[in-house]
Parts: C-alpha cells; sequence; structure tokens
C-alpha cells in the first residue's frame, strides 16, 4: 500500500507561517488532523487517502526542548488529540521542519514518531495511523505508519497541496521516464512525468469527449485510471469516440475502452465501473479515491455528485461539454449556428462550482429528471415542452462532431497538464476556471459565474472538508457508507 495526501492551499499556508517563524529559527511542529478514505473497490490499488483537515499549532506547551535541529514533544499534551481522532473519526498526523536543511527524515524523527504511535494505538486501537510530514527548504516529505506494524514505514506517493494548481510534492524522483514520454520529458522536465504517473484519475463519462480525454491521459503517463460509465456503446456514437472497435457496438464503454488502453501497454492501471454515479453507490466509492476527476457526461445528476465530491472529498475537477446547436437557412436545410466546447477548471478553494457556472441548475436536473421517467417527451417540440410540462430548453441535443468533442477532451487534457506544470499565459480577460472554444467564430472566450455569494459549494465552504455522515455525500439514497477496514 502507499498512501496520498492532500492539503488545502490555506491550511499549507498555515502550516508554513507557522513552522518557519520560530524567533531563533528552531524546529517547530504542528499536529494535522486527517480524514481517510479509503473504501473497498474490486480491482482498484491499495491506497489511501489522507485528507487535512485541521491544524494544531504546537506551541511552548508542547514543546521541552528545541534548536535549530531537534525538537522534544511534552507527550503529556497527545491524550486529548487521541480523544479527538477517537470520537471525530479523524486520524492523527505530526508535521515538523527542518531549518538546517536535513532532507530526510531523522534518527530522531524515528524516535518522536514510534512514541506518539505508541501512545495512540494504546488509547485508539493498534489500526490508528501516523501521518509524518517534514517541511525543508518550502519542499514536503511524508510517510505514514500503522499502529499494529509500528516499524514498517507505508510510503507515500504524493503529498497534494491545491490552490489554483496541483502542487505536488514527496514525488519518487528515481524512475526515469519509459520512451514514450520522451517528448513531455523534454518539454516539462522529468519531474512532471513523475508527478503525472503519481496521479489517479477518474474519468466519468466516455463517450465524444470522455473517450478522447480517457487514451490520452494514459498516453500521458497517468499511472492509474478509473473508467465509469453505465451505457453501451452505440453505433451513432462511432462519428466522435477514440479506442472503440466496430466489434465494441452494443457492449459496455467503460470495458471496452478498458480493453483498449491496456492493449496500449503503458503502464496505465485502469480500473472498470460499468455504472452511474447515481445508481452504483461502488462507482461513487471509487470517485472518492481519486485525486483528479474529468467530468465528460451529459448527466447533470451525475455533475451534481460530481460537483459535491469536490468539497467533501477535496478533488480537482475538470469538466468538459459541448454545447451547439442547429438552425435551418432559408432553403430548410441544417447549418450549425453554434458550436462550442466548454473546459470548467474547479478545485475545492479556487474557481467556481458547476452551479455557480449554470452547468447545474435545478431546471436542468427537473428537465432530466422529467425525461428519464416519460422518454416520449423528447419528442415534443420545445414550445409544447414548455406550455403543457414546464419544460424550458426543448429536447433537441447538442451535435456530437468529433472534430469539436475530440479538440475539447485535448484542451481538457491540457488544462491538467496546466495544473501540473503552468505553461499558461493567460491573457487576463480568459477565467482559468471558465473557458469555451467556438468554433464557429473561432475564437476563445469566458463566461461570467454567477455571483453567488450563498453558494455553499465554491462560497461559503460549507461543506469543505465537512463529514459526511453516515451516507455517501450525506445523502441517504447512495446508501451508508462502509466502515473503514
Ligand atoms: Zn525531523
Ligand atoms: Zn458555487
Amino acid at each position: 500500500m502507499s498512501a496520498r495526501i492532500t492539503i488545502l492551499g490555506s491550511k499549507e499556508k498555515e502550516l508554513k507561517e507557522w513552522l518557519q517563524s520560530h524567533p531563533e529559527n528552531h524546529e517547530r511542529g504542528a499536529i494535522i488532523l486527517f480524514k481517510r478514505i479509503s473504501r473497498p473497490v474490486e480491482n482498484l490499488i491499495d491506497s489511501d487517502r489522507f485528507i487535512a483537515v485541521d491544524i494544531i499549532k504546537m506551541d511552548n506547551d508542547w514543546v521541552i526542548d528545541s534548536s535549530k535541529s531537534h525538537f522534544k514533544i511534552n507527550m503529556r499534551k497527545f491524550p486529548e488529540i487521541y480523544f479527538r481522532c477517537e470520537s471525530e473519526n479523524l486520524e492523527l498526523g505530526f508535521a515538523h521542519n527542518h531549518p538546517n536543511g536535513f532532507q530526510e527524515f531523522s534518527a530522531m524523527d524515528d524516535i518522536n514518531e514510534m512514541n506518539i504511535l505508541k501512545g495512540l494505538s494504546g488509547c485508539n486501537g493498534i489500526k490508528s495511523f501516523l501521518i509524518s510530514l517534514v517541511l525543508c527548504d518550502n519542499n514536503w516529505i511524508g510517510r505514514v505508519r500503522r499502529g499494529d506494524t509500528p516499524e514498517n514505514i507505508i510510503s507515500v506517493r504524493h503529498i497534494a497541496i491545491l490552490d489554483d494548481k496541483i502542487n505536488l510534492h514527496g514525488i519518487d524522483l528515481s524512475k526515469s521516464s519509459p520512451e514514450s514520454l520522451k517528448r513531455q520529458e523534454a518539454a516539462f522536465g522529468l519531474p512532471f512525468n513523475q508527478k503525472i504517473n503519481s496521479l489517479r484519475v477518474a474519468v466519468v463519462g466516455l463517450g465524444g469527449t470522455g473517450s478522447p480525454v480517457a487514451t490520452l491521459l494514459a498516453r500521458t503517463g497517468v499511472g492509474e485510471l478509473i473508467l465509469i460509465d453505465g451505457d453501451d456503446l452505440e453505433a451513432s456514437n462511432m462519428n466522435r469516440v477514440r479506442g472503440y472497435k466496430g466489434d465494441d457496438i452494443g457492449k459496455k464503454k467503460a470495458k471496452s475502452l478498458t480493453k483498449f488502453i491496456e492493449s496500449l501497454n503503458l503502464n496505465t492501471k485502469v480500473t472498470t465501473i460499468c455504472d452511474f454515479l447515481d445508481k452504483d453507490p461502488i462507482a461513487l466509492d471509487a470517485l472518492s479515491s481519486a485525486d483528479v476527476i474529468f467530468g465528460c457526461t451529459d448527466d447533470i445528476s451525475g455533475r451534481d455528485l460530481i460537483n459535491q465530491s469536490v468539497y467533501y472529498f477535496n478533488q480537482v475537477l475538470i469538466d468538459s461539454g459541448i454545447s451547439g446547436f442547429i438552425g435551418d437557412d432559408k432553403d430548410g436545410n441544417p447549418f450549425l449556428r453554434t458550436q462550442k466546447g466548454r473546459v470548467s477548471c474547479i478545485l475545492p478553494e479556487f474557481g467556481c462550482c458547476l452551479r455557480c457556472q449554470n452547468v447545474v441548475n435545478e431546471q436542468k436536473l427537473y428537465k432530466e429528471q422529467r425525461f428519464k421517467e416519460n422518454p416520449e417527451l423528447k419528442e415534443l417540440d420545445a414550445e409544447t415542452l414548455e406550455k403543457e410540462h414546464y419544460i424550458v430548453g426543448g429536447g433537441v441535443q447538442s451535435p456530437g462532431i468529433g472534430a469539436f468533442t475530440s479538440a475539447t477532451a485535448d484542451n481538457a487534457v491540457a488544462t491538467l497538464m496546466n495544473l501540473v506544470s503552468e505553461f499558461r499565459k493567460c491573457s487576463s480577460e480568459l477565467r482559468q476556471d471558465n473557458i469555451w472554444i467556438d468554433f464557429i467564430h473561432m475564437e476563445i472566450h469566458s463566461n461570467e459565474p454567477i455571483d453567488d455569494p450563498e453558494c455553499i459549494y465554491c462560497r461559503k465552504h460549507t461543506i469543505l472538508n465537512s463529514s459526511e455522515g453516515k451516507y455517501r455525500l450525506g445523502i441517504p439514497q447512495l446508501g451508508e457508507i462502509p466502515t473503514n477496514v
């Protein structure tokens, strides 16, 4: 097992300011309380996510003695922290800095960790974890131990700091890039490939945008992919999908695309979920384990769940969609009036959520629900739908044209690359959280979000880092959260 650690940018800032401000430049420490995300999903590699939810600064009461190269803790202060971990179902973390520049864990760190873990497992049981972090020259390194095997060190795959970017620390840089990623290494440097490789990425929806996204992510060197889609491939999809063969028609998209990606032999581990987020709780459990989510579905209720997942589980969402309209010219021939591809980029503390971007709203959810219950409504014209069924926006589907869906998918993957390596120099009129390509006028622009100071997701941050309670995402229909193993 290897662990992944996620810390919000605001929390990291608080931590750094404390650790690096000792008046005599001594080592300093802080307690970090983590929420552990570990839900059993078949075929998913064992890799718990630890999300930092609270920081307690270790002031003078906590310290027996310190210098520029050591830090001796007063163990008597710990029992109240152990109690809080137990009562709030949190895991214990200990962070400190090395002002002398020592880039590894020291022998003193071993002693401190063993002491803390001994007390912790005595109080809370041997299945307790201790997450240990060291800050040195603005870089974090981390490791994890568990009470039942305290000598055994669980390695950390990455420490992800999420602000308006994904800053990845503690990456194993010893592996060299495979031949297939040498050009990427030339463009972005060697750590880029190793950082991308450390990510677990979920792709929700495997059609016109999702299938090119998933195949390109594998080629980009993403270490783990979770492919989520309950639909079968249809013949009418074949103009815009990637990776499917003729005899995949009528079969589950997620299964066929997994087979294709595995055949590329690129060392991407794929987990396949042949269902929808609102139907199969396992799909949601797999989603919660991802570092990054690509939203490529045209299902509004699915998107609404993804939008919540970002804030509950501190994830990065890159959501893409195509909107377009086919008109008739004066001779009655169809022509493309509008055709645009959107990429929204949302981090827990950056960007407006999908509701504020108007990708998800009550009207769209209502329309989708009515169409699900009464598929025959889709045949009606916009006017009848609005007058007789109170459905606004008609039943027309956006035209799905391969050249436009693929270009949007490529832009979505480039957005992930930019989050990791920051190569874009956008003009100030463009919003990083919302970029549209207009394929008719060949222009790029951003839409202004709804300015809702009451938004519980992206403005008030009501659910950010909060506990889901008993049920997945706090929604009883999604079932009870399985207890940690
Ligand atoms: Zn140390
Ligand atoms: Zn919002």
